[in-house]
């Protein structure tokens, strides 16, 4: 039987909570339960939300938490050039196209069309606007200097597509992809030079994950993830979206929200034990406490 492969992703955008510690337990337990590897990987490559510091303060409570991980922790920023070189081949098969347009410019058209869908993560879809500008127009205004995005060409990426797109979640039948429900996906971002799908899929291939433990939140997402890997031949890993745990007024947690951070409760004087059964993982044959 092969390796199970785990990881835990965080983005340090701030300060882990109890729902962090639930999901990097989660991923934690299920590798080493099954003698398997358990990876970190910190996800910063939006410049404008991540910092160092939060990065440095996740290694640290991951390790007061006592979770250890295989191999040096991945981080995302430091790899820029494979996401590139992963774009170039999307571009060179004509998958993706340079959109220049801004937030604004799409919120007007969106505003004057009659219907304006959402995708399952609740962003309206793009109108596909630079998607119909032509070579040279694109041609020029990339010579001026316009900054852009890079999109997938959504129709045409399903239509590259040899074989129907399914994904393994674990305890339900293999499920169907709709990746089309989310439009031109970006992929390389105006301030970024590449996007949370384009980096999470080429990392769990990379990493050799076998098994995506991850929040519910993100599971309508793996459409898109399952496309990205059939379109560039990597693997699929089995999935396993777990619940995401939530204040007492069922609100899920939330750092913005005030959820009591690992740090703040360490400074309460709480032990690693007692954070661990708080998130959900009580030590085997320790009772489990109240929920948070
Ligand atoms: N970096 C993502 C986040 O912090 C999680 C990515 C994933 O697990 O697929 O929400």
């Amino acid at each position: 039987m092969s390796t199970v492969v785990t990881r835990f992703a965080p983005s340090p955008t701030g300060e882990l909570h109890l729902g962090h510690a639930f999901a990097a337990l989660t991923a934690w337990h299920r590798a080493r339960d099954a003698g398997g590897r358990f990876l970190l990987r910190l996800e910063d490559i939006d410049p404008t939300r991540c910092r160092p510091a939060f990065a440095a303060a996740i290694v640290a409570d991951l390790t007061w938490l006592g979770l250890d991980w295989d191999g040096a922790v991945r981080v995302q920023s430091e790899h820029l050039d494979d996401y590139r070189a992963v774009l170039a081949r999307l571009e060179a098969r004509g998958l993706v196209y340079p959109c220049f347009c801004t937030r604004a410019e799409i919120a007007r058209e969106l505003a004057a069309s009659a219907a304006a869908p959402h995708a399952p993560d609740g962003a309206a879809l793009y109108p596909g606007t630079c998607r119909r500008l032509g070579p040279a127009e694109r041609a020029a205004r990339r010579a001026a200097g316009q900054s852009f995005a890079l999109r997938l060409d959504m129709e045409r990426a399903l239509a590259a597509l040899t074989e129907p797109l399914t994904w393994r979640e674990e305890g339900e039948a293999t499920l169907p992809c709709h990746p089309e429900r989310f439009g031109d996906v970006v992929l390389a971002r105006k301030d970024a030079p590449a996007s949370y799908h384009l980096c999470v899929t080429h990392d769990d291939a990379c990493q050799g994950v076998t098994l995506v433990t991850r929040g519910i939140d993100l599971k309508p997402a793996t459409a898109v993830h399952r496309l990205l890997q059939a379109l560039l031949g990597w693997p699929a890993p089995a999935y396993a979206h777990h619940r995401l745990l939530t204040d007492p007024a069922g609100r899920r947690l939330a750092k913005r929200d005030g959820a009591a951070t690992l740090r703040s409760l360490r400074a309460s004087g709480l032990t690693p034990a007692a954070v661990r059964a708080l998130a959900g993982w009580p030590d085997a044959g320790s009772p489990a406490p109240a929920p948070p």
